[in-house]
């Protein structure tokens, strides 16, 4: 096979059948070797679980190709616990590897979840996780001290590897060319893991974690039979153990030893029964050996669907994300596998689950698909859609009812309210049933979380809208000028402080028909008494000159600058136009680098800067004026004003050394110190040139004094 051969990796040794582990995964292999753990019997169900794999590639194979099963027509598992020689042997009639598979496959080649794997050891994850991250074969260290791998692909020759850790393994060629296809893993075991060449601890371990895999496991049982024989028989049955002998009768009794094979699994498909015929236990196990997950479950949904199509699935929700959930641009394995009329389809179609919901995992199995679709023709098959909105009604079912169990749902939000929120922003046709199952905190749940639905529930009334804000965290939004006005009113405000509840929001928009609104942006407006209304025209009137100036000074850093309703306690914030971006926004787009610049000065609206009429600092200002509207310490108070809005309303400084510049003249005024000095530091650190944009603050000491304490 010279296109196999050119694919194989160097080889340590120049015999040309010694390879070397990859780093990684020899690594791996030690941490598996040393270090103690107790539940050592996962390997079996790893080795299983590949075996199973193997069949359903071949059985798939076979659905366009009959011919590709030749001989080999019987797709099974056999176990072979060997007292004598302190061995166990996993065969499968499964697709076998070629000698580069061999190499690769198990060696060489190591895949995302090799590390992924160890870091997670580090922290605390459990060995039995290691079928999650796709290095389950290596399992077979733990109670292994040599391993035999024998494999027969269609496309090669018999070859055999073998290692016995140490960092190399080798390939060779085997002459025995005894298997037709597939693959026989002969595990030798250590000196203390005897326990799994016990039948029975070998069949018991099959029944619980390996019992729906869908195809016959056989186990080879060993029968001793007692017979009486004459004693003279004794020569002819030299093996077998001498029991009693008894001398008078002169007979004796001996063991015969025979061999049965046995099936251990011999479930039904689980879809296929009544669900209320199903225990939980049951649904924990099939979950368990569909994902390879140790873990149970976190909630299940069984169900059929009958009339002009007909099909039945299994869905379930992981306790836990996988660890590569977010990982772009990876294949997602293992999800929803389908099934034709009981035979195994495929379990890697994006064809039967969005990608928010692609840690749902399951079976669907249909009894209208032929037999020998194709992967192309599944694309765009019309029963396929059919099933696909399906699966996601009743995933979006499942957690619904989920939700009812609030501590169980917290963990479960926890975990996929990212996918959730993904789902917002995808699924247009489910986005009112996806928003139903979002929570948030907010000014008022504490540590609590709130849907959307009470939240509306206990709005005040005349309330025009949800209002929410959106930031880094809690702590950076619940203290926000923003919300001074509406917390003081008695509003309740959602916290927003994931990345993607920016992205979610832009396309609910509303949620059972009230409008969401964002506190930082334009056009807020907050319910007013008259006499509230009366005050704040009169304190607006007054402010508008100030207003003009500031603008004047601020000139492009501000689209305009208005009389406020929302502040109580702060002077000012910055928001942003309605449709344009948020701060928060503005900030998750600058983190991640937006190539498309054209973009950013287009969404990243002007802000406008809103003054609160009636706080002293607005007061003084205004006064000051009035009294001089070229005053240079008003003009520098408003830039102040400008660059702290821009830090409590969530944006970032554009010129930090400016701004700092502006504040250690103030300290030095605070302080009584003269600023001669200031200026040729700040010559010497290079800030000369943005500091000269500024009018200098005026010498007069009682002034600026003055000013100090307003800015107290
Ligand atoms: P995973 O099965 O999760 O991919 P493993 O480390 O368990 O990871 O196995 C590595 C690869 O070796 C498999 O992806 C498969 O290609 C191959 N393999 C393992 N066992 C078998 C087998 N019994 N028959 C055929 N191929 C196998």
């Amino acid at each position: 096979m010279a296109a196999a051969a050119a694919a194989v990796p160097a080889t340590t040794t120049t015999d040309g059948k010694t390879f070397a582990f990859n780093a990684d995964i020899n690594q791996l292999m030690s941490l598996i070797i040393n270090t103690f753990y107790s539940k050592k019997e996962v390997f079996l169900r790893e080795l299983i679980s590949n075996a199973s794999d193997a069949l359903d590639k071949i059985r798939f194979a076979s659905l366009t190709d009959t011919s590709v099963l030749g001989e080999v027509k019987d797709l099974k598992i056999d176990l072979i616990a060997d007292k004598a020689a302190n061995t166990l042997t996993i065969r499968d009639t499964g697709i076998g590897m070629t000698k580069t598979d061999l190499v690769n496959n198990l060696g060489t080649i190591a895949k995302s979840g090799t590390k992924s794997f160890m870091e997670a050891l580090q922290a605390g994850a459990d060995i039995s996780m290691i079928g999650q991250f796709g290095v389950g074969f290596y399992a077979a260290f733990l109670v292994a001290d040599k391993v035999e791998v024998f494999s027969k692909n269609n496309e090669d020759e018999q070859y055999v590897w073998t290692s016995s850790a140490g960092g190399s393994f080798t390939v060779e060629r085997d002459e025995t060319d005894d298997l037709g296809r597939g693959t026989r893993i002969v595990l030798h075991l250590k000196a203390d893991q005897g326990e799994f060449i016990d039948e029975s601890k070998i069949e018991a371990l099959v029944k619980t974690h390996s019992e729906f895999i869908s195809y016959p496991i056989n186990l080879r049982k060993t029968k001793e039979v007692e017979r009486e024989v004459e004693e003279d028989e004794e020569d002819e049955d030299e093996d077998d153990e001498v029991k009693d002998v008894d001398k008078d009768k002169k007979t004796k009794k001996v063991k015969d030893v025979t061999h049965e094979w046995e099936v251990l699994n011999k479930q039904k498909p689980l879809w296929t029964r009544k669900p209320e015929e199903v225990t939980t236990d049951e649904y924990a196990s099939f979950y368990k050996s569909l994902t390879n997950d140790w873990d149970s479950h976190a909630a299940v949904k069984h169900f059929s669907v009958e009339g002009q199509l007909e099909f039945s699935a299994i869905l379930f929700a992981p306790a836990r994300a996988p660890f590569d959930m977010f990982e772009s641009g990876k294949k997602k394995r293992n999800n929803i596998k389908l099934y034709v009329r009981r035979v195994f389809i495929m379990d890697d179609s994006e064809e039967l689950m969005p990608e928010y919901l692609s840690f749902v995992k399951g079976v669907v199995d249909s009894e209208d698909l032929p037999l020998n679709i194709s992967r192309e023709s599944l694309q765009q098959n019309k029963i396929l859609r059919v099933i696909k909105k399906n699966l996601v009604r009743k995933s979006l079912e499942m957690f619904k009812e989920l939700s009812e169990d609030a501590e169980a749902y917290k963990k479960f939000y926890e975990t996929f309210s990212k996918n959730l929120k993904l789902g917002i922003h995808e699924d247009s046709t489910n986005r009112s049933k996806i928003a139903d199952l979002l929570r948030y905190q907010t000014s008022k749940s504490g540590e609590d979380l709130v849907s959307l639905k009470e939240y509306v529930e206990r709005m005040k009334e005349g309330q025009p809208g949800i209002y929410y804000i959106s930031g880094e965290s809690k702590a950076a939004v619940e203290d926000a000028p923003f919300l001074e006005q509406l917390k003081k009113k008695g509003y309740e405000v959602i916290y927003m402080t994931d990345p993607i509840d920016e992205y979610a929001v832009q396309q609910l928009k509303e949620y059972d028909g009230q409008k969401l609104i964002c506190v930082t942006k334009e056009g807020l407006s907050i319910e007013e008494s008259d006499e509230e209304k009366k005050a704040f025209e009169d304190a607006k009137a007054a402010t508008e000159p100030l207003c003009t100036l500031m603008k004047e000074v601020l000139g492009e850093k501000v689209e305009k600058v208005v009389v406020s309703t929302r502040l109580a306690e702060s002077p000012c914030c910055l928001v942003t136009g309605e449709y344009g971006w948020s701060a928060r926004m503005e900030q998750i787009m600058k983190a991640q680098a937006l190539r498309d610049a054209s973009m950013s000065t287009y969404m990243a609206s002007k802000k406008t800067m809103e003054v609160n009429p009636s706080h002293p600092i607005v007061v003084s200002l205004r006064q000051k004026a009035a009294h001089d509207r070229a005053d240079r310490t008003v003009k520098d108070l408003i830039w102040l004003m400008y660059d702290t809005a821009l830090l409590t309303s969530g944006f970032s400084l554009e010129e930090p050394v400016t701004f700092a510049g502006r504040i250690h003249r103030l300290i030095m005024l605070g302080l009584g110190v003269g600023d001669d000095d200031e200026d040729a530091d700040a010559g010497a650190t290079g800030s000369a040139e943005a500091l000269s944009d500024l009018p200098p603050l005026d010498a007069a000491e009682g002034e600026d004094a003055s000013g100090m304490e307003e800015v107290d």
